[in-house]
């Protein structure tokens, strides 16, 4: 099935929607101060759904999605005042009056389907550094028979240039395939090529790695650096999300490696496939830590795969060698069988 450029103007027209009303909830909701409490994701999580849902279901009716939210949890574990607050935000977006049942319907769009297309949706990625005021982003990402083909990026704590750090601008990072990845200013401005960078030597590369120590194996992480040579100087930075992904598409980062603590942690779907068509376009290479391709046909949860390494392409083979030479006894062994069960979860 053929994915157009209007297919990529409407998808990028959803985003920064989405990511609209997430920055509107983190302005009203998210207070300097809080160090805890994680009201305002909860709210904004549901709003971004629900618009996005609302917007593919008029869209693209036929198609299947995958997302984190739904309408059970929704009436479930908000209270009234919750709901009501996740009903005036969508209502003002939308800039009609929407029912509760509407709201349930468009969490719930095309789950409990298949179709040959599937909309792969994190309605805010890196719920933590949303609430920290970091890095999030609102992630859609399209697969075609289970292989990812075009994904989009809403992120308002991204910057677009190198030379205009931290603008707050913020930057919608997008690509179809077969067509090259692209940055824009979030709310409009030309957009431009991305391309991974040159980098070839991993000493000096650009590391990049979640900013939640809850998400990386520190101590394999730390020998993988030493395989590679790195020392004190080489440059690493952490970061929430798949600004990740963008940034090593952007050539702003060399690697990027994914490592959770606990090798039994699956990856999830919308955690990668909108980065995973942005990386491919700009040129960069992106597999498990056991290098093997990510394989989206499971379901919600990645189950024939575990980890992600991303990088410049050029980096690639030297970093999976870094990572088998640093990995425990009995790792390989642990590797998750290609065959093994789609999750339903
Ligand atoms: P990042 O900001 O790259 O760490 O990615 C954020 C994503 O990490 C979230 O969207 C979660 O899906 C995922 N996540 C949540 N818990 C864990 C965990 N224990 N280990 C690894 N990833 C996690
Ligand atoms: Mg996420």
């Amino acid at each position: 099935m053929q994915i157009t450029n209007h297919d990529l103007q409407t998808i990028k027209t959803i985003a920064r929607m989405a990511a609209s009303v997430c920055q509107t909830i983190q302005e009203e909701m998210v207070h300097p101060a809080q160090k805890d409490g994680r009201e305002p994701v909860t709210i904004a999580d549901y709003a971004s759904q629900a618009l996005i849902g609302n917007a593919l279901a008029s869209n693209y009716p036929d198609d299947a999605v995958l997302s984190e939210e739904r309408s059970e949890e929704f009436m479930l574990l908000l209270d009234d005042a919750q709901r009501a607050l996740v009903q005036r935000y969508v209502t003002d977006a939308v800039g009609g009056y929407v029912f509760e049942e509407e709201i349930c319907a468009w969490l719930d769009y095309g789950k409990q389907k298949t179709a040959e297309r599937t909309w792969v949706i994190d309605p805010i990625d890196g719920t933590k550094g949303f609430l920290a005021r970091r890095h999030y982003c609102v992630a859609i990402g399209l697969l075609v028979d289970f292989k990812p083909v075009l994904g989009v990026l809403a992120s308002p704590g991204f910057y677009s240039h190198e030379d205009s750090p931290r603008e707050d601008i913020g930057a919608l990072i997008f690509a179809r395939q077969g067509g090259g990845a692209y940055i824009e200013p979030l709310f409009g401005g030309e957009p431009e090529p991305i391309h991974v960078s040159s980098q070839l030597e991993p000493a000096s590369a650009v590391l990049l790695t979640s900013y939640e120590s809850a998400h990386t194996d520190r101590a394999f992480l730390a020998r993988i650096g030493k395989a590679l040579g790195r020392g004190p100087d080489s440059p690493e930075h952490q970061l929430d999300s798949q600004d990740k992904h963008a940034m090593i598409a952007a050539g702003m980062g060399d690697i990027f490696i994914r490592l959770a603590p606990d090798n039994g942690y699956l990856e999830k779907m919308w955690d990668h496939c909108a980065g995973h068509v942005i990386v491919t376009e700009a040129g960069g290479r992106i597999t498990d830590i056991y290098g093997r391709e990510l394989d989206f046909s499971t379901g919600r949860r990645m189950t024939r795969n575990r980890g992600i390494v991303v990088t410049n392409r050029y980096l690639h083979d030297t970093v999976l060698e870094a990572i088998r030479k640093s990995a425990p006894p009995g790792w390989q062994d642990a590797a998750p069988s290609t065959e093994s069960e789609p999750s339903d979860d």
